[in-house]
């Protein structure tokens, strides 16, 4: 089903399960106890896309896209490090194709010879710094999830939709297929993951809910989805098609909390979504703030501070809970490389900060 076959993975939904979280609504989910969120920094690997989707800024095209240095990634690190972040955000575009030779000559004279074996020694000097490691790398093969999979506390990709719409068509089509064939190798690999849904870009209800049904039957197989983010498509200068209004926000956000189960978060990212309205509609996190670099993603659209989070959760009425890019129940030996155990029991200040978020 949506293309997953073509890339090794069997995965069916159930009509019966699409109509019945069809007819949810906000008044059928509970809000949450706590809202949790992350402390990260933005590192931006690069602006190389094999891809060119209909809404995207991050994006360069050959000859102007960006491949940050090693020394540029141990600055970002450490001021992130230094601002008490835990988590470096590795953000990029899905592997650059053979249009991108300059990036691949800088890789080769980098001592690369791929983008996995570069994020690897990104994801070193993030460890080095005091930093966990959350790689989005996009689309990837089982050999370079296994590249990096024991740097990473979590690593995630965006399922965004099943539905083939026409703003991932073109010479160089994103297909729905080989996203979740990368959801379904990180469950095969046992990496704590993140994905979600991007709500919006020419999708349907129907298409909504069987993305969601689609993540939870992946999570059922292998455990391993920590968090599905609910995300708003926001206007910028590729993109001029609107937003979802809050009504479509809010009855989508209560299918996800719906569809999934207890042990996996829902989450809303506040510097896109109206979260004050959706507090209602199952979200228990905020995502990431940042209190050091920007959302190099959705550029035009700023992070709020800690206080406004605060607020947030005030609002909510409920308790707002710092977290590791790795969530509290999968900080254990069954999911946790033993690189990234280290760091967590290292006795340092960043394993004692860590240790202080997980018990709390
Ligand atoms: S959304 Fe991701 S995959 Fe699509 S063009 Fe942007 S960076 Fe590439």
């Amino acid at each position: 089903m949506f293309g997953a076959e073509a890339y090794g993975v069997e995965l069916s939904v159930a009509e019966a399960d699409v109509q019945r979280l069809l007819s949810v609504t906000p008044a059928d989910v509970d809000s949450a106890p706590e809202l949790s969120f992350a402390r990260n920094v933005f590192v931006p690997l690069t602006t190389a896309c094999r891809y060119t989707c209909g809404y995207c800024t991050y994006y360069d095209p050959p000859g102007e896209a960006e491949l940050l240095a090693p020394e540029e990634i141990r600055r970002i690190c450490e001021r992130g490090a230094a601002a008490g972040c835990t988590e470096a955000l590795f953000t990029f575009g899905d592997e650059p194709d053979a249009r991108y030779d300059r990036i691949h000559d800088t890789l080769e004279a980098w001592g690369h010879d791929s983008i996995h074996s570069y994020l690897r020694s990104a994801c070193e000097i993030a460890l080095d710094c005091g930093l966990l490691p959350h790689s989005n790398p996009g689309d990837q093969t089982r050999e370079q999830m296994a590249t990096v999979a024991d740097v990473n506390a979590s690593m995630g990709v965006m399922l965004e939709t099943t539905a083939e719409v026409d703003v991932h068509a073109g010479a160089r089509r994103k297909e729905p297929g080989r996203r979740l064939a990368t959801i379904a190798t990180a469950g095969e690999l046992g990496v704590p993951f993140t994905t979600g849904i991007l709500v919006g870009i020419g999708e349907d209800w129907t298409d909504r809910a069987e993305s969601l049904l689609a993540i939870r039957s992946l999570h059922e197989r292998y455990g391993h989805v920590q968090e599905v983010i609910v995300q708003p498509v926001s206007e910028n200068d590729r993109w001029r098609r609107g937003s979802p209004d809050v009504e479509t926000l809010r009855r989508t956000t209560a299918m996800a909390r719906a569809a999934l189960p207890v042990g996996v978060s829902v989450q809303s990212p506040p510097n896109l979504a109206p979260v004050r309205e959706l507090l209602d509609c199952g979200i228990d996190d905020l995502g990431g703030v940042s209190p050091v670099t920007d959302d190099h993603i959705n550029p035009d659209y700023a992070w709020p501070g800690l206080r406004e989070l605060e607020d947030i959760a005030e609002t909510a009425g409920v308790p707002l809970r710092e977290r590791l890019p790795v969530y509290d129940r999968y900080a254990d030996r069954e999911w946790l490389s033993a690189r990234i155990a280290a760091a967590i029991g290292a006795n340092d200040a960043a394993g004692a900060r860590y240790r202080t978020l997980l018990e709390a």
